[in-house]
C-alpha cells in the first residue's frame, strides 16, 4: 500500500493598481504592449523600484496565516530565456522571502480540520505573453512585471481531497483579504502540484514530479489521481527508478493525462543570484500597521456562526467558503432576520432560484437587504413561509423590491388576530356538524381536515400556529 504526498505552489496575481517594479497599470485587456515602460520592457539602464502596495498585500497574507513577516527581505534573479521575458531573468525572492512559515487549516469532509504547514510566500514579477497565430508568434508585454505572490506549502497533504480543500481555503482567504481577485479562468490564481508516493510506513519521501500551471480545482484532482496511478504502477512493475524522476510535467486536459514537459536532461540552470539593482525590501511600521488591517476570516466566521448564531457546521462552512455569500448573509441579519431562518432562506430558497436561473450571488436580482427584510417578516408572522416564497418568485420575474408593497399587492398579510380567525373557524365547524361529532367521539385524524378548511377559507393567510391553537380550544 502507498501513501500520496502532495505539496503545492500557488501563484496569486496581486490586485495592485500598478506593476511590481514600475508604475505601469496592471489593467487587463488593454491594447497590446500599451501598459509598458523602459523598466518592464527591460531596456538597458531602466531601474526597478518596489511597489509598496504589493509588499503590504503580501504581508497581509503573512499575518492572516500566522507566518513570519520579514522586516527585511531580498530579491533575486532567476535566469532563463524565453521571448516573453525581455530581461532573460525573472525577479523573485529565493533565499529570504517577505513571508516565511505559517499555517493553513483545511476543512475535511467529516467536519474536522487539518493543519497544513507553509514554507513561504514570495513576491515575483510575472512574464508577458506569447501569442501564437498561424505560422508566427507575437509577444505582448502588458503583463510583464505584474506582481505575483507565490505561496508555497510544505508537503503536508496526503490525498487529492486534501489538496483541493487547501486550494479552496487559500482561494477564499486571498479573496477575503482582497489582495487578489483570484479569478481562475483569467489565471490570477493558478498552481503547481508536486506529487510523490511512498510505501505506507516509510519515512523518506519518494521522488516528486511537479505538474505546472493548473487553473481549476477539478483538474488538480484529476492530475493527482493520474500521477498517483502512474507512479504506483511503475513501483509495482519494478521500474519506479527509471520512470519516476524529478521532472516538470503538464496536465493535458484533452487527453486526461500528465505529460513530461522538461526531463531531467533539460533541467534548467536558473543561476540565482541577488539582484544588484534592488536594495533589500525593508518594511516600515506604517506598512505593518496597514497590512494588519484584516477582515474577519473564514475560520473565525465559522466559529462565530456555529457558536454564537447556532448555525450548523455544514451550513457555516458553505456560506463562509465565499466572501460574497458570507457578506450577503450578514447583511440579511442586519435587517432583523433570525440567523437560522435566514440561512435556510438564503441557501435553499435564494441559491436554489439563482442556480435555476444560472446566476451567481454577485449578480443576484434580489439583494441582501430585501431578502433580510422578507425573512424578518416571516419570523414575526407578518407573512407565512408560503407567502415568502411567492414574493421571491415574483421578484425573480418582476422589478419591484418593496417587500411591504408586495405583501399588500399579493394579499399575503397573515392574519394572526384571534377574532378574525375564530370567525372563520366557527363558520367551518357550523357547516360540518357531523365531522365535529365524529371528532369528539375519537376520530382524531379529522383535526387536520379542520385545519385545512380554515387555511383554505382564509386563502392561506391565517397564521397556522394560531389556527391550531384556536381549533384545539374550540373543539375541546
Ligand atoms: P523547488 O524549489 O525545486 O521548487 P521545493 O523544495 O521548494 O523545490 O519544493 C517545492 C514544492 O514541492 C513544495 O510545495 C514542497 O512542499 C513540495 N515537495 C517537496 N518534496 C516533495 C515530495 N517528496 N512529494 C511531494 N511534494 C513535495
Ligand atoms: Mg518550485
Ligand atoms: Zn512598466
Amino acid at each position: 500500500m502507498f501513501e500520496t504526498v502532495i505539496g503545492l505552489e500557488v501563484h496569486v496575481q496581486l490586485n495592485t493598481k500598478t506593476k511590481l517594479f514600475c508604475s505601469c497599470p496592471t489593467s487587463f485587456g488593454e491594447h497590446q504592449n500599451s501598459n509598458t515602460c523602459p523598466t518592464c520592457l527591460a531596456l538597458p539602464g531602466a531601474l526597478p523600484v518596489v511597489n509598496k502596495e504589493a509588499a503590504i498585500k503580501a504581508m497581509r497574507l503573512g499575518y492572516a496565516i500566522n507566518a513570519n513577516v520579514n522586516h527585511t527581505s531580498h530579491f533575486d534573479r532567476k535566469s532563463y530565456f524565453y521571448p516573453d521575458s525581455p530581461s532573460a531573468y525573472q525577479i523573485t525572492q529565493l533565499a529570504k522571502a517577505i513571508v516565511q512559515k505559517g499555517e493553513v487549516f483545511i476543512d475535511l469532509e467529516d467536519g474536522s480540520q487539518k493543519r497544513i504547514g507553509m514554507t513561504q510566500a514570495h513576491l515575483e514579477a510575472d512574464a508577458g505573453k506569447n501569442i501564437h497565430e498561424g505560422d508566427h508568434s507575437k509577444v505582448d508585454l502588458n503583463r510583464s512585471g505584474t506582481p505575483l505572490l507565490e505561496i508555497v506549502s510544505n508537503p503536508d497533504m496526503r490525498s487529492s481531497e486534501e489538496a483541493v480543500a487547501f486550494l479552496k481555503k487559500l482561494h477564499s482567504t486571498v479573496r477575503y483579504l482582497d489582495i487578489s481577485d483570484a479569478n481562475m479562468q483569467e489565471g490570477s490564481f493558478r498552481c503547481d502540484v508536486n506529487v510523490s508516493i511512498r510505501p505506507k510506513g516509510q519515512e523518506a519521501f519518494g521522488t516528486r514530479v511537479e505538474i505546472k500551471n493548473i487553473n481549476s480545482f477539478k483538474f488538480v484532482a484529476a492530475a493527482i489521481a493520474y500521477e498517483v496511478q502512474r507512479q504506483t504502477e511503475a513501483y509495482e512493475d519494478g521500474v519506479y527508478d527509471e520512470e519516476v524522476y524529478q521532472e516538470t510535467r503538464l496536465w493535458d486536459v484533452e487527453a486526461g493525462e500528465t505529460r513530461s514537459m522538461r526531463g531531467k536532461e533539460e533541467a534548467a540552470d536558473y543561476r540565482y543570484f541577488p539582484d544588484p539593482d534592488l536594495r533589500p525590501l525593508i518594511v516600515t511600521q506604517e506598512m505593518i500597521d496597514e497590512a494588519k488591517i484584516m477582515p474577519e476570516l473564514p475560520d473565525a466566521k465559522v466559529k462565530r456562526y456555529t457558536e454564537e448564531l447556532g448555525i450548523k457546521m455544514y451550513d457555516a462552512l458553505v456560506i463562509t467558503s465565499d466572501k460574497e455569500m458570507a457578506y450577503y448573509f450578514e447583511e440579511m441579519l442586519e435587517q432583523g432576520a433570525v440567523p437560522k431562518t435566514a440561512i435556510t432562506w438564503f441557501t435553499s430558497e435564494l441559491l436554489g432560484r439563482l442556480n435555476k436561473a444560472g446566476l451567481s450571488i454577485e449578480n443576484s436580482p434580489i439583494d441582501a437587504k430585501t431578502l433580510g427584510t422578507l425573512v424578518a417578516k416571516i419570523s414575526d408572522d407578518t407573512i407565512s413561509g408560503k407567502g415568502g416564497k411567492e414574493i421571491l418568485d415574483h421578484m425573480m420575474e418582476n422589478e419591484s423590491r418593496d417587500v411591504d408593497a408586495l405583501i399588500e399587492e399579493l394579499g399575503l398579510a397573515q392574519v394572526s388576530d384571534d377574532g378574525a380567525i375564530l370567525d372563520i373557524i366557527d363558520e367551518i365547524l357550523a357547516n360540518n356538524q357531523d365531522k365535529v361529532e365524529q371528532y369528539k367521539s375519537g376520530k382524531d385524524k379529522l383535526f387536520g381536515f379542520f385545519v385545512g378548511q380554515t387555511m383554505k377559507a382564509s386563502k392561506g393567510t391565517a397564521n397556522p400556529g394560531k389556527v391550531n391553537e384556536l381549533l384545539k380550544q374550540r373543539l375541546s
